[in-house]
C-alpha cells in the first residue's frame, strides 16, 4: 500500500461504495485531488471477478457455502446472500464483530473490498416522492426533512443519465418516473399477470422494474449492455450493472486526481473545537497494523451508514464519551432498515408451452397502494411495495435412467413469488452506540444496536401478507400461499438514519446539504442522512444527495 503524504490532498473520501465512488466521481471531476479510503481488499474491475460467468460446478462446493464457514466467519454476510463466488466481496464477521443485547438482534450486513456493496448489490432503483419528504411533518413525526422532492429531482436525473437505469415511464402519483432506458421485458406470465391483477385492483399498478442494468450500450464508459445472465453478484466485466468498480472508479481515475487506498481503517476524525473544523482523518493500515493522519480542507464520510456513525461517535475529545459531532444528542439515533421477510406465491396456470429467454435480473414491481396522501384507515402508517418475478424452473429429477433424463428436460408450471419492503418509523429509541468495554482488533468500540420493529412495522406486514394473498388469488393464481418469518432489524440490507438532515441543529446532525452542523468541511452523504426511509430501495437517493453535496461543497471552498 502507498503511503499518503499528508496536504496532498483537497478532499477525503471515506468509503468506496455507492457514494462514496459517486463522491469521488464527482469531486474530481469537480478539479479536486481526491484521497479516497476504504477498508476493504482491492478488486479491479474484471479481473477482480474470479467467479465471473463460471458454472457451479467451477466454483468450490458447487457454490454453496459450506455450513462450518459460514457459522464461523460469515454468520451475518449469510443474509446477505453469501457465496463462494462472491466470498471475498463480503465481511468476515469473526474478524470484524458488532454487538447487540438479547432481544434486539441486528443483521449489519457489511462489504469486504474496495466497491462496497455495490458490487453486491440487486440493483433495484427507485426515486422518492414528495410524500416520503412530507410524511414525517404531515403526521408529526419526529424527524422533519428540511429538502423535498424539488431539490432532489435534477439531481435524480443527472445520475441516472450518467449511471443508466432501465425501467418504464408510468406516471404514477408515488412513485416519480426516471430518466430511463428500455426497460427489462416482463416475460409473457407477468404480462398476464398485469393484466389481471389491475383489472381486479383498481389504482393498484403491476410494473416492469427499475434497474440499475443497463438495456443500451454506454461506449463512452466502456460499458455493455446487459447479456440477461443473472450472474451479477460475482462481478460484471461489461460493466453492465452499476458498481463503483465499472463506472464511477474509472471516472474518478480518468481525471488524474484520484488516489485510492485499500486496506485503511478510517477510525475517527480529528477536529478543531474553535475553528469548527474536520483538521484529519486517521486510519490505521489494515496489513501493516501502522495508523497515520491524512488530512485535507473537504472530508466525505460514506462508509455506509452504520460505518459512518461509528467514525463519528469515535470522533472525540481524549477521555470524553460524547462524539465532537453530537451537540444535537441525536447521533446514533433514529436508525432504520426497511421491514420484509413478508411474501406471497402462486401458480399461474396454462401456457406451459412456453418458457422464458434468458436469464433476466430483476423481475415486476407492484408499487406502494397503501395511505398515499393520508391515513385511509387501516391501522397502520405508510405502506410497502412488492418485488417479484414469474419463472418455471426446470423438473427435479425423479426415478433413473432415460426416464429421469427425459423428464428433467421439462419445465414444472409458472410460479409467481413475491416480497413485500416496508417503511419503518424513525423511533428516537432505536439507536446505535460504542461498547463500554469491548474493541476490535484495530482498537475501535464495537457497534451496539439497539433497534427493534414496533406495532406499525408489524401490522403493516401483516397488511402486505394478507393483501399479497388476496391479490393473487383474484388474479387466478392456484395454490396461493403466503408466509412471514422473523423481522430482524438489518435483514433488508437498507439501514438508514443515525446523522440525520434536518434544519435546526438542536435536533439534527447535518444540514439540506448533507452537510455537518458542526463542522462546515464534513458532509456525510451515506444512509446515516435519512430522516426517514420510504419503502422503496434507497441506493439512488443516496447518489443523488452525494452529487448534490459535492456540488455544495465545492461551490462553497470556491466561494
Ligand atoms: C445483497 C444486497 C442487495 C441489495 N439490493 C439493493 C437494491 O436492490 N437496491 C438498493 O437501492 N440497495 C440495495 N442494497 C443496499 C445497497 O447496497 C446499499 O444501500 C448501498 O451500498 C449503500 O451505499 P454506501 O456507499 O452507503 O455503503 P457501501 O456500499 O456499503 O460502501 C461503504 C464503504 O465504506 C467502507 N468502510 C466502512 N467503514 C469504513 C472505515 N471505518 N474506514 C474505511 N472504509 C470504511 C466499506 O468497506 C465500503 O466499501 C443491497 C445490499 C445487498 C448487500
Ligand atoms: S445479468 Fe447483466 S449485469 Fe448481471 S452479470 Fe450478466 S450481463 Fe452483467
Amino acid at each position: 500500500m502507498q503511503t499518503a503524504s499528508t496536504n496532498r490532498f483537497d478532499a477525503i473520501v471515506i468509503g468506496s461504495g455507492i457514494s462514496g465512488g459517486y463522491a469521488a466521481k464527482e469531486l474530481t471531476e469537480k478539479g479536486l485531488k481526491v484521497l479516497m479510503l476504504d477498508r476493504g481488499v482491492m478488486v479491479e474491475h474484471s479481473e477482480g471477478y474470479d467467479y465471473e460467468g463460471k458454472p457451479a460446478f467451477e466454483v468450490p462446493a458447487r457454490n454453496r457455502m459450506p455450513e462450518p464457514l459460514r457459522d464461523s466467519d460469515y454468520f451475518i454476510a449469510k443474509h446477505g446472500y453469501v457465496a463462494p463466488s462472491s466470498r471475498k466481496f463480503y465481511n468476515d464477521d469473526r474478524l470484524n464483530p458488532y454487538a447487540y443485547d438479547e432481544g434486539s438482534k441486528f443483521y449489519w450486513i457489511r462489504p469486504g473490498a474496495v466497491g462496497g456493496k455495490s458490487l453486491i448489490w440487486g440493483r433495484w432503483s427507485f426515486r422518492w416522492a414528495e410524500e416520503d419528504f412530507t410524511a414525517n411533518k404531515r403526521e408529526g413525526i419526529d424527524g422533519v426533512w428540511p429538502i423535498g422532492y424539488d431539490d432532489l429531482a435534477p439531481w435524480y436525473s443527472k445520475v441516472e443519465k450518467y449511471i443508466g437505469v432501465s425501467g418504464s415511464r408510468e406516471n404514477l402519483p408515488y412513485l416519480p418516473d426516471s430518466e430511463f432506458m428500455p426497460p427489462m421485458p416482463m416475460n409473457v406470465a407477468e404480462k398476464w399477470l398485469k393484466q389481471r391483477l389491475e383489472a381486479k385492483f383498481p389504482g393498484r399498478k403491476l410494473i416492469n422494474t427499475r434497474l440499475s442494468n443497463i438495456t443500451v450500450d454506454k461506449p463512452e464508459q466502456n460499458r455493455t449492455k446487459c447479456q440477461h445472465r443473472n450472474q451479477c453478484g460475482n462481478g460484471c466485466s461489461f460493466g453492465a450493472y452499476f458498481s463503483t468498480q465499472a463506472v464511477t472508479l474509472p471516472a474518478a481515475r480518468a481525471t488524474g486526481r484520484l488516489t485510492l487506498q485499500s486496506d485503511a481503517v478510517v477510525t475517527n476524525l480529528e477536529y478543531d473545537p474553535k475553528a469548527k473544523r474536520v483538521t484529519g482523518v486517521r486510519y490505521i493500515d489494515a496489513k501493516t497494523g501502522q495508523a497515520q493522519v491524512v488530512n485535507a480542507n473537504l472530508v466525505f464520510l460514506c462508509a455506509s451508514a452504520m460505518g459512518s456513525v461509528q467514525v463519528l461517535m469515535n470522533s472525540r475529545a481524549p477521555g470524553s464519551e460524547k462524539s465532537w459531532f453530537d451537540n444535537s444528542g441525536t447521533l446514533g439515533r433514529y436508525v432504520m432498515d426497511h421491514i420484509f421477510r413478508v411474501g406471497a406465491s402462486g401458480e399461474i396456470p396454462g401456457m406451459t408451452d412456453l418458457i422464458e429467454y434468458g436469464r433476466r435480473p430483476g423481475g415486476v414491481y407492484i408499487p406502494r397502494f397503501r395511505n398515499i396522501g393520508g391515513e385511509e384507515g387501516v391501522g397502520f402508517k405508510r405502506g410497502y411495495g412488492y418485488q417479484g418475478s414469474a419463472y418455471r424452473s426446470p423438473m427435479w429429477p425423479v426415478g433413473f435412467g432415460a426416464e429421469m433424463k427425459h423428464g428433467m428436460r421439462k419445465y414444472a408450471p409458472w410460479k409467481f413469488d413475491m416480497g413485500a419492503f416496508g417503511e419503518c418509523l424513525p423511533y428516537k429509541d432505536n439507536r446505535v452506540s460504542l461498547h463500554s468495554s469491548k474493541v476490535d482488533r484495530f482498537g475501535v468500540p464495537l457497534m451496539k444496536f439497539d433497534v427493534t420493529f414496533r406495532e406499525n412495522e408489524l401490522k403493516m406486514m401483516a397488511d402486505a401478507r394478507a393483501q399479497g394473498e388476496a391479490m393473487l388469488k383474484a388474479a387466478g393464481l392456484i395454490n396461493v400461499t403466503s408466509g412471514e418469518s422473523e423481522h430482524v432489524p438489518g435483514d433488508a440490507i437498507h439501514e438508514m438514519g443515525g446523522a440525520r438532515m434536518g434544519a435546526d441543529p438542536r435536533n439534527s446532525v447535518l444540514n439540506g446539504f448533507s452537510q455537518a452542523h458542526d463542522a462546515p468541511n464534513l458532509y456525510i452523504t451515506d444512509g446515516a442522512q435519512m430522516a426517514s426511509v420510504s419503502c422503496v430501495n434507497p441506493s439512488l437517493t443516496f447518489m443523488a444527495l452525494t452529487a448534490r453535496a459535492a456540488d455544495h461543497a465545492v461551490k462553497q471552498m470556491r466561494a
